[in-house]
Protein backbone atom coordinates (compact mmCIF):
# COMPACT_ATOMS: atom_id res chain seq x y z
CA UNK A 1 0.00 0.00 0.00
CA UNK A 2 3.23 2.56 -0.90
CA UNK A 3 0.37 4.90 -2.96
CA UNK A 4 -1.05 5.38 0.59
CA UNK A 5 1.87 5.77 2.53
CA UNK A 6 0.72 9.63 3.40
CA UNK A 7 -1.81 8.13 5.39
CA UNK A 8 0.35 6.76 8.24
CA UNK A 9 -0.01 8.13 11.72
CA UNK A 10 3.97 7.97 13.51
CA UNK A 11 2.10 6.44 16.64
CA UNK A 12 5.17 5.79 18.52
CA UNK A 13 6.33 9.36 17.97
CA UNK A 14 3.02 10.78 19.12
CA UNK A 15 3.04 11.46 23.38
CA UNK A 16 0.10 10.87 26.02
CA UNK A 17 -3.23 13.63 25.18
CA UNK A 18 -4.73 14.10 21.86
CA UNK A 19 -4.16 14.94 18.16
CA UNK A 20 -5.69 16.49 15.63
CA UNK A 21 -4.93 14.86 11.76
CA UNK A 22 -7.23 16.57 8.67
CA UNK A 23 -7.29 14.17 5.48
CA UNK A 24 -9.02 15.41 2.10
CA UNK A 25 -10.28 12.32 0.15
CA UNK A 26 -11.34 12.48 -3.72
CA UNK A 27 -11.43 10.32 -6.33
CA UNK A 28 -7.42 9.09 -6.45
CA UNK A 29 -8.02 7.68 -3.13
CA UNK A 30 -10.64 6.11 -4.09
CA UNK A 31 -9.11 5.12 -6.93
CA UNK A 32 -7.14 2.50 -5.08
CA UNK A 33 -9.85 0.26 -3.51
CA UNK A 34 -11.60 -1.98 -6.32
CA UNK A 35 -15.32 -1.45 -6.46
CA UNK A 36 -15.61 1.21 -4.65
CA UNK A 37 -19.01 3.03 -4.28
CA UNK A 38 -18.06 6.22 -4.11
CA UNK A 39 -16.00 7.65 -7.39
CA UNK A 40 -15.73 11.22 -7.37
CA UNK A 41 -16.67 12.65 -4.18
CA UNK A 42 -15.35 15.96 -2.13
CA UNK A 43 -14.62 14.34 1.43
CA UNK A 44 -12.88 15.51 4.58
CA UNK A 45 -12.05 13.36 7.10
CA UNK A 46 -11.17 14.69 10.63
CA UNK A 47 -9.19 12.21 13.10
CA UNK A 48 -8.91 13.32 16.73
CA UNK A 49 -6.52 10.74 17.91
CA UNK A 50 -6.48 9.98 21.97
CA UNK A 51 -3.15 8.60 22.96
CA UNK A 52 -3.36 6.91 26.44
CA UNK A 53 -1.11 4.60 28.30
CA UNK A 54 -2.84 1.23 27.24
CA UNK A 55 -5.04 2.33 24.19
CA UNK A 56 -5.23 4.65 21.31
CA UNK A 57 -8.66 5.78 20.51
CA UNK A 58 -9.36 7.18 16.92
CA UNK A 59 -12.30 8.92 16.25
CA UNK A 60 -13.03 9.77 12.41
CA UNK A 61 -15.03 12.20 11.53
CA UNK A 62 -16.74 12.45 7.53
CA UNK A 63 -17.82 15.85 6.06
CA UNK A 64 -18.26 16.18 2.57
CA UNK A 65 -19.53 15.57 -0.76
CA UNK A 66 -20.64 12.62 -3.32
CA UNK A 67 -21.15 12.13 -6.97
CA UNK A 68 -23.98 10.11 -7.75
CA UNK A 69 -27.53 10.06 -9.28
CA UNK A 70 -30.53 10.68 -7.71
CA UNK A 71 -32.28 8.06 -7.00
CA UNK A 72 -35.68 9.54 -7.47
CA UNK A 73 -35.03 11.39 -11.06
CA UNK A 74 -31.32 9.78 -12.06
CA UNK A 75 -29.90 13.06 -12.02
CA UNK A 76 -26.42 13.52 -11.19
CA UNK A 77 -25.75 15.44 -7.52
CA UNK A 78 -23.44 16.15 -4.71
CA UNK A 79 -24.96 14.13 -1.99
CA UNK A 80 -24.01 15.59 1.18
CA UNK A 81 -21.97 12.62 3.44
CA UNK A 82 -21.90 12.76 7.35
CA UNK A 83 -20.33 10.43 9.97
CA UNK A 84 -18.86 9.60 12.90
CA UNK A 85 -16.91 6.12 13.59
CA UNK A 86 -13.94 5.01 16.40
CA UNK A 87 -11.21 2.32 16.65
CA UNK A 88 -9.62 1.47 19.54
CA UNK A 89 -5.93 0.13 19.46
CA UNK A 90 -5.39 -1.63 22.30
CA UNK A 91 -1.70 -2.86 23.38
CA UNK A 92 -1.64 -6.06 23.66
CA UNK A 93 1.10 -9.15 23.47
CA UNK A 94 -0.11 -10.34 20.21
CA UNK A 95 -1.19 -8.29 16.94
CA UNK A 96 -4.68 -9.13 15.54
CA UNK A 97 -8.23 -7.32 14.98
CA UNK A 98 -11.46 -8.11 16.56
CA UNK A 99 -14.67 -7.43 14.82
CA UNK A 100 -12.53 -4.27 12.91
CA UNK A 101 -13.71 -1.86 15.97
CA UNK A 102 -10.93 -2.84 18.06
CA UNK A 103 -7.18 -3.98 16.80
CA UNK A 104 -5.00 -5.08 19.13
CA UNK A 105 -1.02 -3.42 18.51
CA UNK A 106 2.09 -4.54 20.27
CA UNK A 107 3.96 -2.08 22.41
CA UNK A 108 7.21 -2.51 19.22
CA UNK A 109 4.66 -0.87 16.73
CA UNK A 110 5.77 2.95 15.61
CA UNK A 111 3.12 3.47 13.02
CA UNK A 112 -0.88 2.97 12.14
CA UNK A 113 -1.84 3.08 8.39
CA UNK A 114 -5.42 4.73 8.54
CA UNK A 115 -5.94 4.43 4.95
CA UNK A 116 -8.40 1.40 5.39
CA UNK A 117 -10.38 2.76 7.78
CA UNK A 118 -10.64 6.39 5.91
CA UNK A 119 -12.44 4.18 2.95
CA UNK A 120 -14.28 2.27 5.44
CA UNK A 121 -15.87 4.89 7.18
CA UNK A 122 -16.94 7.53 4.32
CA UNK A 123 -18.58 4.22 2.80
CA UNK A 124 -20.25 3.82 6.02
CA UNK A 125 -21.19 7.51 5.87
CA UNK A 126 -23.31 7.04 2.62
CA UNK A 127 -27.00 7.26 3.15
CA UNK A 128 -29.23 4.27 2.37
CA UNK A 129 -31.43 6.62 -0.27
CA UNK A 130 -29.76 8.74 -2.11
CA UNK A 131 -31.66 11.92 -2.56
CA UNK A 132 -30.64 15.30 -1.71
CA UNK A 133 -33.94 17.49 -0.35
CA UNK A 134 -32.16 20.52 0.51
CA UNK A 135 -29.16 20.93 -2.36
CA UNK A 136 -31.23 19.46 -5.01
CA UNK A 137 -35.02 19.58 -6.65
CA UNK A 138 -35.99 16.48 -8.61
CA UNK A 139 -36.87 17.10 -12.17
CA UNK A 140 -40.77 16.70 -12.46
CA UNK A 141 -40.31 16.00 -16.08
CA UNK A 142 -37.88 12.54 -15.56
CA UNK A 143 -40.31 11.89 -12.38
CA UNK A 144 -43.11 11.92 -14.71
CA UNK A 145 -41.66 9.55 -17.71
CA UNK A 146 -40.09 7.11 -15.31
CA UNK A 147 -43.68 7.11 -12.83
CA UNK A 148 -45.30 6.27 -16.35
CA UNK A 149 -42.61 3.46 -17.36
CA UNK A 150 -43.28 1.97 -13.79
CA UNK A 151 -46.72 1.35 -14.60
CA UNK A 152 -46.53 0.17 -17.94
CA UNK A 153 -44.12 -2.40 -16.36
CA UNK A 154 -46.83 -3.57 -13.95
CA UNK A 155 -48.76 -3.77 -16.53
CA UNK A 156 -47.36 -5.71 -18.87
CA UNK A 157 -45.79 -7.82 -16.07
CA UNK A 158 -49.38 -8.83 -15.05
CA UNK A 159 -50.74 -9.63 -18.54
CA UNK A 160 -47.45 -11.74 -19.41
CA UNK A 161 -49.05 -14.94 -20.83
CA UNK A 162 -46.01 -17.39 -19.18
CA UNK A 163 -47.66 -16.07 -16.11
CA UNK A 164 -50.87 -16.80 -17.08
CA UNK A 165 -50.18 -20.21 -17.97
CA UNK A 166 -48.44 -20.73 -14.84
CA UNK A 167 -51.61 -19.76 -12.82
CA UNK A 168 -53.63 -21.69 -15.52
CA UNK A 169 -51.21 -24.88 -14.17
CA UNK A 170 -51.34 -23.88 -10.59
CA UNK A 171 -55.25 -23.72 -10.64
CA UNK A 172 -55.38 -27.26 -12.16
ZN1 LIG B 1 -33.61 14.01 -8.05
Amino acid sequence: MDALKEYTIPIKGLGIGTHHFKFDLDKTFFSHFEESPILDCKLKMELMLDKRPEMIILEFITAGTMQTPCDRCLEEIALPLQGEHQVILKIAENAGEDDNLIVYITQALTEFNVAKYLYEFAILSIPIVKIDEEGHECDDEILAILDRRGRDKERDESSNPIWDELKGFKDN
